[in-house]
């Protein structure tokens, strides 16, 4: 089948995630047919580096044939076991084994879902469970931001704070929204110092006004990816802490499906923010993209309580543990580990894309240029000091993205905010690459816009 023929068929029988199909009907859908390293190729030829890691899970680019194999080789030896009814495979122990080594020392516990959604309502079965073995009932309320994102099904999509998910939906009655801690966007007058401390104190507040009695939960990503690549301010997490340190009964859910397996330098977000989450969700870079795989990350006071009283937890996916996914998560656990990955990111690709990032904030159209280890994000504008944009409609987020494609590289468009996070092998030479074809993509748009 020729380019357009595949874009028919995929018109008529294929509807995609988070697309809305007018649009894809009129423009069809972009054909990816390979990739190498951290480049990917359309059907055209047309070859981008993916400044998107896939969908923020190819961290490790996509030419790793260790993890392949592993799948491969699983496949071809047991390719599918359960580890329902006192059940296991070897490939799942070694990986909850590898995932305890490399959590915070206090988390020592691992329940495997299928992906970050699946996960997140893990984390809420759990939770209940949890406060019911410490007779606290009335224990039930789950405080999230808004403009979070934790997934999509049910459970996922209600504790995510997207406004235009919400609005296709009818989320559970029990997750209640504070403030984020978006300055940019949402910090007025205040300086990002005191807008961090604000946004913190609305955690406060809400569980005041709930009643800390009803309050089972907090969560949050430690840096909102699909949200805008939002890196709160340096008070933020330091002042949350606080707040939960004062009731000392409230979970801490961190949701890592972004930032989990090295992105901020750190193995995870809440090792990079000094904080002891209770429960941390995990998927996407797990396997490198490479085999759905999710999880959620059990401390020890939770783990102990579930574990240690008796009765089933009726909860569960067929998928989870599949040994499969569980050796994919194995091979790309070693080679963030024998080729020192993660360390690379801290001492030298982050600092480095942070210096080249931060240049593109000299642009017209920019009014703030943030990098965060190997996330970026810049907020389009008219105008610089009053940080308006140029119209309620995010045009320009749209037209960047498609410029920036049309240049070379893969950025993705939230509203009027463009977003990197390119896979974690990136090399200087590639961040400059990175960096110019960022640069070029903001004329072609300030031209477009003009
Ligand atoms: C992608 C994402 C999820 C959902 O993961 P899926 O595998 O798509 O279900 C959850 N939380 C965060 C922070 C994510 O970025």
């Amino acid at each position: 089948m020729n380019k357009s023929e595949l874009q028919q068929q995929d018109r008529e029988h294929l509807l995609h995630p988070f697309t809305d199909f007018h649009e894809l009907g009129e423009q069809g859908t972009r054909v990816i047919t390979g990739a190498e390293g951290v480049y990917i190729t359309d059907i055209d030829g047309h070859k981008m580096l993916d400044g998107m890691s896939g969908l923020w899970c190819c961290n490790l680019g996509y030419s790793r044939r260790e993890i392949s194999d592993a799948i491969y080789e699983q496949l071809n030896t047991l390719p599918f076991y359960n580890s329902f009814f006192q059940c296991t495979t070897v490939p799942s122990i070694e990986l909850a084994d590898a995932l305890a080594a490399v959590a915070p020392a206090h988390m020592n516990n691992v329940f495997f879902t299928g992906s970050g959604s699946e996960a997140n309502d893990t984390n809420l079965r759990i939770i209940r469970r949890y406060w019911d073995l410490m007779e606290r009932p009335e224990k039930r309320i789950v405080i999230s931001r808004k403009n979070a994102y934790h997934g999509s099904t049910i459970g996922g999509a209600s504790l995510g704070g997207m406004s235009g998910m919400h609005k296709q939906f009818q989320a559970l009655d029990y997750i209640e929204h504070i403030q984020q801690p978006y300055w940019f966007g949402e910090g007025g007058d205040m300086s990002p110092e005191e807008f961090g401390v604000y946004a913190a104190r609305c955690l406060d507040e809400k569980i005041q006004e709930l009643g800390p009695e009803n309050v089972a939960a907090f969560i949050a990503e430690p840096i909102q990816g699909a949200g805008g690549v939002i890196i709160p301010p340096e008070t933020y997490w330091p002042e949350v802490k606080k707040v939960l340190d004062q009731y000392g009964d409230i979970l801490l859910v961190i949701d890592e499906v972004i930032f989990g397996f090295g992105r901020t330098g750190e193995w995870f977000g809440a090792d990079y923010y000094g904080m002891q989450p209770d429960l941390m969700t995990f998927a996407k870079a797990v396997t490198n993209g490479y085999f759905p795989l999710g999880g959620t990350m059990v401390g020890d006071r939770v783990a102990e309580v579930i574990k240690a009283k008796g009765g089933e937890f009726t909860h569960g996916y067929t998928y989870s543990a599949h040994p499969a996914a569980c050796k994919a998560g194995l091979a790309t656990i070693n080679i963030l580990r024998n080729e020192k990955i993660i360390e690379n990111v801290r001492e030298n690709t982050a600092p480095y894309l942070a210096k080249r990032w931060a240049e593109l904030a000299d642009h017209p159209i920019v009014g703030e240029a943030r990098s965060l280890g190997l996330v970026g994000a810049l907020e389009l504008v008219k105008d610089k000091s009053s940080r308006a944009r140029f119209d309620d409609k995010c045009t320009a987020g749209g037209v960047c993205r498609d410029l920036s494609i049309k240049n070379g590289l893969v950025m993705r468009a939230t509203g009027d905010t463009m977003i990197i996070a390119p896979p974690l092998i990136l090399t200087k030479e590639q961040v400059d690459e990175l960096v110019e074809k960022a640069r070029r993509a903001l004329d072609d748009t300030a031209k477009a816009l003009a």
